[in-house]
């Protein structure tokens, strides 16, 4: 039978597809707004390279931490493919409907993921995010 959590689950990600559209519309606008800005770097009459720099870089950030979302997006939406999505990891439980509400991209279950969290800090420092 089609449980409720199944229904819960199909629910995000109709969710997270419509996040990855999104996203994927934003990116292309800040690409362009990106283009647009290194246009004016080379006109000589723009004097304000400072400001430019700093422009230039929230850009770049946003475009960098967009794609980041994008594929953890295409993370969770193959495991969904693969009928994990929403089990933890580590342990197998299912991860609690209102946990992958607000964290879609959660592999773990709250106490695992708080466990892995403590092991991430107190050992090497890895630029992925670990949820
Ligand atoms: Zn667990």
């Amino acid at each position: 039978m089609a449980t409720s959590r199944e229904k819960d689950l199909m629910r995000i990600r109709a969710i997270l597809q419509r996040r990855r559209r999104e996203l994927l519309s934003a990116s292309d606008g800040a690409h362009r707004e990106l283009s647009a800005l290194k246009e004016q770097e080379r006109d000589p009459e723009y004097e304000e390279n400072a400001q430019s720099e700093l422009a230039d870089y929230t850009l770049s950030s946003l475009v960098e931490s967009q794609r980041r979302e994008v594929m953890l997006i295409d993370a969770a939406l193959r495991r969904m493919d693969m009928g994990v999505f929403g089990t933890c990891v580590d342990c197998g439980a299912d991860i609690p409907i209102e946990r992958l509400e607000a964290l879609p991209f959660a592999i773990r279950c709250e106490e695992d993921a708080t466990r892995h969290e403590l092991e991430m800090r107190g050992g090497h420092t890895t630029a992925a995010p670990t949820l």
